[in-house]
Protein backbone atom coordinates (compact mmCIF):
# COMPACT_ATOMS: atom_id res chain seq x y z
CA UNK A 1 0.00 0.00 0.00
CA UNK A 2 1.33 3.61 -0.94
CA UNK A 3 2.42 5.97 2.09
CA UNK A 4 -0.29 8.48 1.19
CA UNK A 5 -3.22 5.82 1.31
CA UNK A 6 -1.73 4.65 5.07
CA UNK A 7 -1.73 7.59 6.12
CA UNK A 8 -5.25 8.44 5.48
CA UNK A 9 -6.04 4.89 7.26
CA UNK A 10 -4.32 6.52 9.80
CA UNK A 11 -5.87 9.62 10.33
CA UNK A 12 -9.21 7.87 9.91
CA UNK A 13 -8.02 5.49 12.92
CA UNK A 14 -7.02 8.55 15.21
CA UNK A 15 -10.21 10.09 14.41
CA UNK A 16 -12.36 7.57 15.77
CA UNK A 17 -10.21 6.99 18.86
CA UNK A 18 -10.29 10.71 19.61
CA UNK A 19 -13.90 10.97 19.31
CA UNK A 20 -15.18 7.51 21.35
CA UNK A 21 -14.87 7.24 25.26
CA UNK A 22 -15.00 3.44 25.46
CA UNK A 23 -12.92 1.46 23.82
CA UNK A 24 -13.09 -2.42 23.49
CA UNK A 25 -9.63 -3.59 22.32
CA UNK A 26 -10.04 -7.31 21.10
CA UNK A 27 -8.22 -9.86 19.79
CA UNK A 28 -8.47 -13.75 18.38
CA UNK A 29 -8.62 -16.59 20.23
CA UNK A 30 -6.00 -17.93 22.20
CA UNK A 31 -3.95 -14.71 21.96
CA UNK A 32 -0.24 -15.10 21.13
CA UNK A 33 2.22 -12.40 21.51
CA UNK A 34 1.94 -10.36 18.22
CA UNK A 35 -1.75 -10.05 19.55
CA UNK A 36 -1.27 -10.08 23.38
CA UNK A 37 1.32 -6.80 22.12
CA UNK A 38 -0.75 -5.32 19.52
CA UNK A 39 -3.86 -5.09 22.18
CA UNK A 40 -2.07 -3.37 25.17
CA UNK A 41 0.07 -0.67 22.97
CA UNK A 42 -3.38 0.47 21.70
CA UNK A 43 -4.83 -0.12 25.12
CA UNK A 44 -1.90 1.82 26.66
CA UNK A 45 -2.27 5.15 24.56
CA UNK A 46 -6.12 4.65 24.96
CA UNK A 47 -5.81 5.06 29.13
CA UNK A 48 -3.39 8.15 28.18
CA UNK A 49 -5.79 9.63 26.29
CA UNK A 50 -8.38 9.30 29.19
CA UNK A 51 -10.59 6.84 27.50
CA UNK A 52 -12.27 3.81 29.60
CA UNK A 53 -10.60 0.68 27.76
CA UNK A 54 -10.96 -2.83 28.11
CA UNK A 55 -8.75 -5.59 26.67
CA UNK A 56 -10.60 -9.20 26.00
CA UNK A 57 -9.52 -11.91 23.91
CA UNK A 58 -11.41 -15.19 24.12
CA UNK A 59 -9.49 -18.44 24.91
CA UNK A 60 -6.39 -19.27 27.06
CA UNK A 61 -3.88 -16.81 27.86
CA UNK A 62 -0.21 -17.57 28.57
CA UNK A 63 0.42 -15.83 32.23
CA UNK A 64 3.56 -15.38 30.56
CA UNK A 65 1.82 -12.19 29.73
CA UNK A 66 0.14 -10.96 32.31
CA UNK A 67 3.51 -9.28 33.92
CA UNK A 68 3.24 -7.36 30.70
CA UNK A 69 2.59 -3.30 30.91
CA UNK A 70 -1.51 -2.97 29.71
CA UNK A 71 -2.12 -6.24 31.67
CA UNK A 72 -4.30 -4.60 34.64
CA UNK A 73 -6.99 -3.77 31.41
CA UNK A 74 -7.28 -7.40 30.63
CA UNK A 75 -10.86 -8.49 31.57
CA UNK A 76 -12.72 -11.65 31.76
CA UNK A 77 -15.10 -12.69 29.59
CA UNK A 78 -18.26 -11.41 31.30
CA UNK A 79 -17.03 -8.16 32.31
CA UNK A 80 -16.19 -7.71 28.36
CA UNK A 81 -19.18 -8.64 27.54
CA UNK A 82 -21.33 -6.52 29.95
CA UNK A 83 -18.53 -3.41 28.89
CA UNK A 84 -20.62 -0.75 27.62
CA UNK A 85 -18.31 0.62 24.45
CA UNK A 86 -18.47 2.96 21.58
CA UNK A 87 -15.59 1.53 19.95
CA UNK A 88 -14.20 -1.67 19.23
CA UNK A 89 -10.56 -2.49 17.60
CA UNK A 90 -10.04 -5.67 16.64
CA UNK A 91 -6.16 -6.93 16.10
CA UNK A 92 -4.49 -9.67 14.44
CA UNK A 93 -7.68 -11.06 13.37
CA UNK A 94 -8.98 -11.62 9.71
CA UNK A 95 -12.65 -12.30 10.73
CA UNK A 96 -14.93 -11.72 13.43
CA UNK A 97 -15.03 -15.21 14.18
CA UNK A 98 -11.79 -15.43 15.24
CA UNK A 99 -12.67 -12.69 18.12
CA UNK A 100 -15.67 -14.87 18.86
CA UNK A 101 -18.07 -11.99 17.58
CA UNK A 102 -16.52 -9.37 20.37
CA UNK A 103 -16.11 -7.34 16.76
CA UNK A 104 -18.98 -7.05 14.80
CA UNK A 105 -18.87 -5.88 11.31
CA UNK A 106 -18.73 -1.96 10.49
CA UNK A 107 -22.70 -2.11 9.88
CA UNK A 108 -23.28 -2.65 13.60
CA UNK A 109 -20.84 -0.67 15.58
CA UNK A 110 -17.22 1.56 15.29
CA UNK A 111 -14.94 -1.15 14.33
CA UNK A 112 -11.14 -0.59 13.48
CA UNK A 113 -9.99 -3.86 12.00
CA UNK A 114 -5.68 -3.70 12.13
CA UNK A 115 -4.15 -6.97 11.02
CA UNK A 116 -1.25 -8.37 8.72
CA UNK A 117 -3.07 -11.47 7.88
CA UNK A 118 -3.36 -12.00 4.14
CA UNK A 119 -6.80 -13.35 4.34
CA UNK A 120 -8.80 -10.72 6.07
CA UNK A 121 -12.18 -9.83 5.31
CA UNK A 122 -11.81 -5.92 6.00
CA UNK A 123 -14.96 -6.29 8.30
CA UNK A 124 -13.78 -2.58 9.63
CA UNK A 125 -15.18 0.80 9.57
CA UNK A 126 -11.14 1.54 9.18
CA UNK A 127 -9.25 -1.08 8.03
CA UNK A 128 -5.11 -1.10 8.69
CA UNK A 129 -4.11 -4.47 6.58
CA UNK A 130 -1.11 -5.36 5.22
CA UNK A 131 0.07 -9.25 4.48
CA UNK A 132 3.31 -7.90 3.86
CA UNK A 133 3.75 -6.69 7.68
CA UNK A 134 5.75 -8.84 9.83
CA UNK A 135 3.03 -8.85 12.27
CA UNK A 136 -0.05 -6.76 13.73
CA UNK A 137 2.49 -4.24 15.86
CA UNK A 138 4.62 -3.43 12.44
CA UNK A 139 1.14 -1.78 11.59
CA UNK A 140 0.59 -0.58 15.46
CA UNK A 141 4.14 1.01 14.66
CA UNK A 142 3.46 2.81 11.63
CA UNK A 143 0.12 4.44 13.08
CA UNK A 144 1.99 5.61 15.79
CA UNK A 145 4.65 7.10 13.77
CA UNK A 146 1.52 8.76 11.60
CA UNK A 147 -0.37 10.11 14.20
CA UNK A 148 1.13 9.92 17.31
CA UNK A 149 5.23 9.61 17.69
CA UNK A 150 5.27 11.15 21.25
CA UNK A 151 2.89 8.35 22.87
CA UNK A 152 5.10 5.53 22.48
CA UNK A 153 6.43 4.95 26.11
CA UNK A 154 8.92 2.34 27.12
CA UNK A 155 6.17 0.23 28.12
CA UNK A 156 4.56 0.61 24.88
CA UNK A 157 7.54 -0.27 23.43
CA UNK A 158 8.14 -3.23 25.22
CA UNK A 159 4.21 -4.23 23.56
CA UNK A 160 5.27 -3.45 20.13
CA UNK A 161 8.63 -5.55 20.25
CA UNK A 162 7.38 -8.11 21.97
CA UNK A 163 4.69 -8.93 18.82
CA UNK A 164 7.62 -9.02 16.05
CA UNK A 165 9.76 -11.02 18.36
CA UNK A 166 7.06 -13.56 18.59
CA UNK A 167 5.74 -13.83 14.88
CA UNK A 168 9.23 -14.14 14.04
CA UNK A 169 10.09 -16.96 16.05
CA UNK A 170 13.04 -14.57 17.11
CA UNK A 171 13.81 -13.33 14.27
CA UNK A 172 14.02 -16.45 12.15
CA UNK A 173 10.90 -17.10 10.22
CA UNK A 174 10.74 -16.30 6.90
CA UNK A 175 8.45 -13.19 7.43
CA UNK A 176 11.41 -11.29 8.55
CA UNK A 177 12.30 -8.08 6.37
CA UNK A 178 14.18 -5.11 6.69
CA UNK A 179 11.28 -2.99 8.11
CA UNK A 180 10.70 -5.58 11.23
CA UNK A 181 14.22 -5.38 11.67
CA UNK A 182 14.11 -1.67 11.36
CA UNK A 183 11.43 -0.56 13.82
CA UNK A 184 12.97 -3.08 15.86
CA UNK A 185 16.01 -1.61 16.30
CA UNK A 186 14.14 1.87 16.75
CA UNK A 187 11.52 0.25 19.61
CA UNK A 188 14.98 -0.69 21.40
CA UNK A 189 16.09 2.96 21.18
CA UNK A 190 12.82 3.74 22.70
CA UNK A 191 13.28 1.43 25.59
CA UNK A 192 12.47 -1.67 24.52
CA UNK A 193 14.00 -4.53 26.77
CA UNK A 194 15.15 -6.68 24.13
CA UNK A 195 17.04 -9.39 26.02
CA UNK A 196 14.52 -9.19 28.86
CA UNK A 197 11.68 -10.19 26.25
CA UNK A 198 13.91 -13.08 24.35
CA UNK A 199 14.63 -14.18 27.23
CA UNK A 200 11.25 -14.59 28.92
CA UNK A 201 9.21 -15.33 26.08
CA UNK A 202 11.12 -17.33 23.78
CA UNK A 203 14.33 -18.70 25.84
CA UNK A 204 12.68 -19.42 29.62
CA UNK A 205 10.40 -22.33 29.63
CA UNK A 206 9.00 -24.44 32.96
CA UNK A 207 9.93 -27.40 33.79
CA UNK A 208 6.70 -28.97 33.08
CA UNK A 209 6.52 -27.67 29.80
CA UNK A 210 9.94 -29.10 28.73
CA UNK A 211 8.70 -32.44 30.03
CA UNK A 212 5.78 -32.23 27.38
CA UNK A 213 8.30 -31.12 25.05
CA UNK A 214 9.76 -34.54 25.48
CA UNK A 215 6.39 -36.32 24.83
CA UNK A 216 4.98 -34.28 21.96
CA UNK A 217 8.54 -34.72 20.53
CA UNK A 218 8.53 -38.91 20.68
CA UNK A 219 5.04 -38.70 18.94
CA UNK A 220 6.86 -37.08 16.04
CA UNK A 221 6.49 -39.03 12.36
CA UNK A 222 7.87 -38.40 8.97
CA UNK A 223 5.30 -39.48 6.09
CA UNK A 224 5.59 -38.66 2.21
CA UNK A 225 9.50 -39.68 1.41
CA UNK A 226 10.28 -37.38 4.35
CA UNK A 227 9.34 -34.37 3.37
CA UNK A 228 5.78 -33.87 5.97
CA UNK A 229 6.29 -34.40 9.90
CA UNK A 230 3.59 -34.66 12.12
CA UNK A 231 3.14 -34.57 16.31
CA UNK A 232 0.58 -34.72 18.34
CA UNK A 233 -0.15 -33.08 21.86
CA UNK A 234 -2.79 -35.65 23.93
CA UNK A 235 -5.14 -35.04 26.91
CA UNK A 236 -2.76 -37.77 28.57
CA UNK A 237 0.29 -36.12 27.78
CA UNK A 238 -0.89 -32.85 28.86
CA UNK A 239 -2.12 -34.65 32.43
CA UNK A 240 1.22 -36.54 32.51
CA UNK A 241 3.37 -33.05 32.31
CA UNK A 242 0.69 -31.06 34.27
CA UNK A 243 0.45 -28.51 31.38
CA UNK A 244 -2.45 -27.29 29.64
CA UNK A 245 -2.24 -26.75 25.73
CA UNK A 246 -1.43 -22.82 25.82
CA UNK A 247 2.45 -24.32 27.12
CA UNK A 248 3.22 -25.64 23.96
CA UNK A 249 3.45 -22.45 22.00
CA UNK A 250 6.49 -22.95 19.59
CA UNK A 251 6.18 -26.31 19.63
CA UNK A 252 5.32 -27.21 15.47
CA UNK A 253 8.40 -25.57 14.60
CA UNK A 254 10.31 -28.66 16.00
CA UNK A 255 9.24 -30.40 12.94
CA UNK A 256 10.95 -28.28 10.62
CA UNK A 257 13.85 -28.45 11.79
CA UNK A 258 14.73 -31.66 10.02
CA UNK A 259 16.46 -31.01 6.94
CA UNK A 260 13.97 -32.60 3.95
CA UNK A 261 10.90 -31.41 6.26
CA UNK A 262 9.12 -28.86 4.07
CA UNK A 263 5.16 -29.42 5.58
CA UNK A 264 4.60 -29.88 9.38
CA UNK A 265 1.52 -29.86 11.26
CA UNK A 266 1.03 -30.37 14.59
CA UNK A 267 -2.40 -31.63 16.09
CA UNK A 268 -3.73 -30.82 19.18
CA UNK A 269 -6.93 -32.98 21.41
CA UNK A 270 -9.09 -30.10 22.59
CA UNK A 271 -12.07 -32.30 23.00
CA UNK A 272 -12.32 -36.08 22.28
CA UNK A 273 -13.76 -35.57 18.91
CA UNK A 274 -12.24 -31.75 18.32
CA UNK A 275 -8.62 -31.63 17.09
CA UNK A 276 -6.70 -28.06 16.63
CA UNK A 277 -4.11 -28.21 13.72
CA UNK A 278 -1.41 -26.32 13.43
CA UNK A 279 0.14 -26.46 9.64
CA UNK A 280 3.46 -25.16 9.05
CA UNK A 281 5.71 -25.03 5.57
CA UNK A 282 9.53 -23.94 5.73
CA UNK A 283 10.24 -22.52 1.89
CA UNK A 284 7.46 -23.16 -0.92
CA UNK A 285 3.82 -24.78 -0.26
CA UNK A 286 1.07 -22.80 1.01
CA UNK A 287 -0.45 -24.12 4.00
CA UNK A 288 -2.86 -21.18 4.39
CA UNK A 289 -4.54 -22.44 1.49
CA UNK A 290 -4.94 -26.43 2.76
CA UNK A 291 -5.97 -25.02 6.05
CA UNK A 292 -8.98 -22.78 4.19
CA UNK A 293 -10.30 -26.27 2.43
CA UNK A 294 -11.01 -27.13 6.19
CA UNK A 295 -12.77 -23.58 7.28
CA UNK A 296 -8.89 -22.24 9.28
CA UNK A 297 -6.64 -20.07 7.64
CA UNK A 298 -3.59 -17.61 8.66
CA UNK A 299 -0.33 -16.84 6.36
CA UNK A 300 1.23 -18.71 3.60
CA UNK A 301 3.83 -20.37 6.06
CA UNK A 302 1.85 -20.84 9.02
CA UNK A 303 -2.00 -21.27 9.12
CA UNK A 304 -4.49 -23.54 11.85
CA UNK A 305 -7.86 -24.94 11.68
CA UNK A 306 -9.76 -27.39 14.19
CA UNK A 307 -11.19 -31.03 12.83
CA UNK A 308 -14.17 -32.28 14.17
CA UNK A 309 -12.43 -36.39 14.66
CA UNK A 310 -10.09 -38.02 16.19
CA UNK A 311 -6.58 -37.92 16.56
CA UNK A 312 -5.49 -40.74 13.82
CA UNK A 313 -8.11 -39.48 11.05
CA UNK A 314 -7.32 -35.69 11.76
CA UNK A 315 -3.52 -37.10 10.78
CA UNK A 316 -4.86 -38.97 7.97
CA UNK A 317 -6.89 -35.78 6.64
CA UNK A 318 -3.72 -33.80 6.89
CA UNK A 319 -1.21 -36.19 5.22
CA UNK A 320 -3.42 -36.39 2.64
CA UNK A 321 -4.15 -32.72 1.98
CA UNK A 322 -0.04 -32.50 2.64
CA UNK A 323 0.15 -35.10 -0.59
CA UNK A 324 -1.87 -33.13 -2.61
CA UNK A 325 0.18 -29.83 -2.38
CA UNK A 326 3.80 -31.34 -2.59
CA UNK A 327 4.65 -31.74 -6.15
P1 LIG B 1 -1.03 -21.33 15.20
O1 LIG B 1 -0.68 -22.61 14.51
O2 LIG B 1 0.18 -20.64 15.75
O3 LIG B 1 -2.17 -21.47 16.15
O4 LIG B 1 -1.56 -20.37 14.04
C1 LIG B 1 -0.80 -20.04 12.94
C2 LIG B 1 -1.45 -18.92 12.18
O5 LIG B 1 -2.69 -19.33 11.62
C3 LIG B 1 -1.75 -17.69 13.03
O6 LIG B 1 -1.44 -16.55 12.27
C4 LIG B 1 -3.23 -17.77 13.29
O7 LIG B 1 -3.77 -16.50 13.42
C5 LIG B 1 -3.76 -18.51 12.07
N1 LIG B 1 -4.85 -19.41 12.43
C6 LIG B 1 -4.78 -20.45 13.28
N2 LIG B 1 -5.96 -21.08 13.39
C7 LIG B 1 -6.81 -20.43 12.57
C8 LIG B 1 -8.22 -20.61 12.23
O8 LIG B 1 -8.90 -21.52 12.71
N3 LIG B 1 -8.74 -19.71 11.35
C9 LIG B 1 -8.00 -18.70 10.78
N4 LIG B 1 -8.59 -17.86 9.93
N5 LIG B 1 -6.69 -18.52 11.08
C10 LIG B 1 -6.10 -19.36 11.94
MN1 LIG C 1 0.26 -11.98 14.15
Amino acid sequence: MSGERFDKVFADMMALMERHDSVLVTGHIDPDGDCIGSMFALALMLEDMGKKVMCYAPGEISELFLKLPGASMLAGREDASNFKHDLVIAVDSPNTARTEHFARPCENEDVINIDHHPTNEMYGCVNVVDGDAAATTVLVYRFFMAAAPARITSEIADCLYLGILMDTGGFRFQNVNSEALRISSELIDLGARGYDLAHEYIYMKKFSTLKLLGLVLNSLRLHLDGRAATMEITTEMLEKSGTTLKDSEGFVDYGAALDDVELVALFRENAPEEIRVSLRSKNHYDVSALAERFGGGGHVRAAGLTLETDMESARETIVKGFASILD
